[in-house]
């Protein structure tokens, strides 16, 4: 389980759902991060893929994702398409998530002003009428 963070309002843009990705899409709002792995070679794609980039095969089945990983680079983008504009600049970076992943997204909760290799969490980020994904600083859990 990933952990959700309610924004307010509407979303800046929500994706177009595909077949394969609607099921992406509903998990994340139910705070699952998962993608596709191949059941031939084991690789894990992201986004999900109906068939393999490694080995080609069309044997695919659901996976949970790790939510945890690293900043592998970041850049501000200034000159935003027009539905993010309230949310210029938009901080994005390139993320290794611990199971060989790699993806990019928004950097969100500060996570844009953390240094490179500072380990980042996959966040929900959920409004009124959808869900989003970002890559936030690591939540300070208290001890018990
Ligand atoms: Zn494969």
């Amino acid at each position: 389980m990933i952990r959700i963070i309610d924004r307010h309002g509407k979303a800046p843009k929500l994706p177009s759902e595909s077949q394969l990705t609607r099921w992406f899409w509903q998990g994340l709002g139910d705070g699952l991060f998962q993608s596709t792995r191949c059941r031939e070679c084991d690789r894990i794609s992201f986004p999900p893929r109906p068939d393999c980039p490694n080995c080609l095969a069309s044997n695919m089945e659901w996976t949970s994702l790790t939510r945890r990983g690293t900043i592998y680079t970041t850049t501000l983008i200034r000159a935003v398409p027009t539905p993010f504009i309230e949310s210029a600049p938009l901080p994005v970076g390139v993320i290794d998530l611990e199971d060989g992943v790699r993806l990019l997204c928004w950097l969100v909760e500060g996570a844009g002003r953390l240094p490179l290799d500072s380990t980042v969490e996959i966040v929900t980020l959920r409004y009124e009428d959808g869900c989003l994904f970002g890559a936030a600083p690591i939540a300070m859990v208290p001890l018990l």
